[in-house]
């Protein structure tokens, strides 16, 4: 008996495991390539033309040759909440370095419509009480996410020092000085006593290598640099106007694509979803957030009691209540009901594993029913299922995707796990077919599995010269996520090795915000030029990491994906992409006492 399409049977019957597990199988080994993130191609030469910023004129400015304490790359949640907690801790001169044209980091390049935050605004946006701000809906879209980091960065008077439409270039370690040289692709040569390096994980975007990809003739834009003067519309999500009369396709169907594309559907004359790989799309849910019932929860400390609670409940820990209630933290009860339903003398971890696995099939069978009850079109229904574990690709949520494949004009257009074949001057081709086009919209995502210094645009020389990509050569090594042994007075402000909560990625930012302050006022309070993680900490932070079971998402037997390298054996240097073996919570408390205590254990302070 083979696994069907039909949801019909999968609900009448308790699912065969062994079928299912098969099928999933089947489908990864059919998506798995020999050149793995090589298929993806460099956006530079030729095609630079993509990285363009439609949305600020780059205004002329002169080099900046001064000194600051504090410079920070990276203007997104990272560099604002390190920033704010910085000025908050009395660093007056501190300096964001940006390569968008304003603060925003993700939000401010990604202004497609329909674009909205996944993770509850309630703790995803970052300093929500201290900027007295509350969000509009329970998952707020992308202007309001961009203008709050804009209000984060009024309040914390982050606007006069700040470069944008500024990369910088290189980033040396003057000894003499106990300060970092910083020079930038605008002509700055500044010096700075600190830096923090907020880049973050998804900024570079990719382009698929599909064979003539510079020979079409018609419009073409990635979905980071929305081109609203050809679509008409606005990020608000506007009518696009100016597709009714064009052709559209959009290749990759990933978290971004399932945002736009029913905008898309209802503007455009066609619009062709060109599918390699579908994504798993659960209930969404979305609703308005009652200023009535937001004033009575927003007593003192609220935001951080959500926090806590949202990583309970989504990262292991045993919280009774559920503030945030959403996709993520509904995914993290089943498994722990499930793994409850096993008597005690069975709580092993073979197991729990095989009731996370029977949770896992669980849920994505009613995933896959939901579709049915969705797309009209049987034939489009059965290519939009996703055959994988849920945690393989990043999860969706979305109430109108689904629903747009029942527009008239609105076409799928499965690849088979083959992606697409050409591109030519007229359109793209799958399956020996050219679907004729006027604008081609790239919503193929971010470079992740590529080198840091590729994704940072630099290399940083620390101690004696060394570059932090020799440091890291056999993968990333630090304290706690943020110290790195031989790069004084730097601190990196990032989800990993430290608590590598992915669900909600702000929480990771915010916490090492509070960390990097409260060492820097000790360090100015007396008089302290250098902080450094000593080499013996840094190894014994990275030993502890290894203990740890490894990651939960994107195993290498999953469909592939940026989430597993593209299904390729990982490397010796994947292992140490992990975060506090205890998990998120853990780390969280840890890192609170550690930063408390004042002892700072495992640095020098000189
Ligand atoms: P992704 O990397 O998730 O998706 C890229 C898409 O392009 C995939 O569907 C991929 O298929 C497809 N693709 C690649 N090459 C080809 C090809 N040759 N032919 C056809 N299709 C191809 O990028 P996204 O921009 O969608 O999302 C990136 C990340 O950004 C998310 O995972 C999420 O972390 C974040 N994000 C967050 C949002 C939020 O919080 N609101 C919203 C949007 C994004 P395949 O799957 O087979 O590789």
């Amino acid at each position: 008996m083979t696994v069907t399409d039909e949801p019909q049977n999968l609900r009448s019957r308790a699912f065969d495991k062994e079928q299912l597990r098969a099928k999933y199988m089947e489908e990864r080994n059919k998506r798995l390539r020999p050149d793995g993130n090589d298929q993806y191609i460099e956006v530079k030469g030729q095609l630079a033309h993509y990285l363009d910023d439609p949305y600020t004129p780059v205004t002329p400015r002169d080099p900046r040759t001064d000194h600051v304490t504090f410079a920070f790359i990276g203007g997104g949640f990272a560099g604002l909440a390190t920033a704010a907690r910085l000025t908050e801790a009395g660093i007056k001169d501190i300096r964001i370095i940006e390569k968008g044209g304003d603060f925003g980091g993700t939000w401010y390049w990604n202004r497609y419509p329909g674009a909205q935050c996944d993770t509850a605004s309630m703790v995803y946006m970052p300093l929500l009480e201290e900027t007295g701000h509350m969000p509009s809906e329970k998952y707020a879209h992308a202007p309001e996410i961009l203008a709050h980091c804009r209000r984060i960065g009024k309040q914390y008077g982050l606007y006069d020092n700040a470069l944008f439409h500024t990369e910088v270039t290189d980033l040396t370690w003057d000894e003499a000085h106990s300060r970092w040289i910083v020079t930038t692709n605008r002509g700055d040569a500044f010096t700075a006593q600190f830096v923090g390096m907020g880049t973050g994980p998804l900024h570079v975007p990719k382009l698929p290598g599909i064979a003539g990809i510079e020979a079409f003739k018609g419009h073409s834009f990635h979905t980071s640099r929305w081109d609203c003067d050809y679509t008409g519309g606005d990020p608000s999500g506007a009518h696009m106007d100016k597709l009714a009369d064009k052709r559209v396709g959009i290749i990759g169907t990933g978290a971004t694509s399932v945002q736009c594309v029913p905008h898309l559907a209802r503007a455009a004359k066609a619009l062709y979803v060109f599918q390699r790989t579908p994504s798993s799309v659960d209930v969404r849910a979305n609703a308005p957030i009652d200023p009535e019932w937001f004033s009575g929860i927003a007593t003192p400390g609220w935001q951080q009691r959500w926090l806590e609670n949202f990583t309970a409940n989504q990262a292991g820990g045993n919280a009774e209540e559920d503030l945030v209630q959403d996709g993520w933290t509904d995914l993290s009860r089943r498994i722990r009901a499930k793994i409850m339903q096993l008597p005690r003398e069975e709580r092993v971890p073979a197991k729990m594993l095989a009731a996370f696995e029977d949770s896992d099939f669980e849920k994505m069978e009613e995933i896959r029913s939901r579709i049915d009850t969705i797309v009209g079109d049987r034939e489009t229904a059965a290519k939009l299922k996703a055959w994988y574990r849920q945690l393989c690709k990043r999860p969706c949520f979305h109430d109108s995707y689904l629903q747009a494949f029942n527009t008239p004009g609105t076409h799928l257009v499965d690849t088979d796990g083959k992606g697409v074949e050409k591109i030519t001057e007229k359109g793209v081709v799958v399956a020996g077919r050219e679907y004729q086009l006027d604008c081609i919209i790239y919503a193929s995502g971010f470079e992740v599995g590529t080198e840091y210094k590729r994704r940072s645009g630099f290399d940083m020389s620390g101690r004696g010269g060394v570059k932090l990509s020799e440091h890291w050569a056999e993968g990333m090594r630090s304290k706690h996520g943020i110290h790195v042994h031989g790069f004084p007075n730097a601190f990196f402000v990032q989800p990993t090795q430290g608590a590598n909560l992915i669900s909600n990625v702000p929480h990771n930012l915010t916490e090492a915000a509070k960390t990097i302050a409260v060492m820097v006022r000790h360090a100015r309070q007396n008089g302290l030029r250098q902080i450094e993680v000593t080499r013996e900490a840094e190894d014994k932070w990275v030993e502890l990491l290894l203990t740890g079971a490894g990651r939960m998402i994107g195993a290498p037997d999953c469909t592939p994906g940026y989430y597993n390298n593209e299904g390729r054996e990982p490397g010796p240097a994947a292992k140490l992409n992990v975060g506090h073996p205890a998990g998120p919570l853990a780390y969280f408390k840890y890192i609170d006492t550690w930063r408390s205590s004042g002892d700072f254990e495992g640095l020098e302070f000189r």
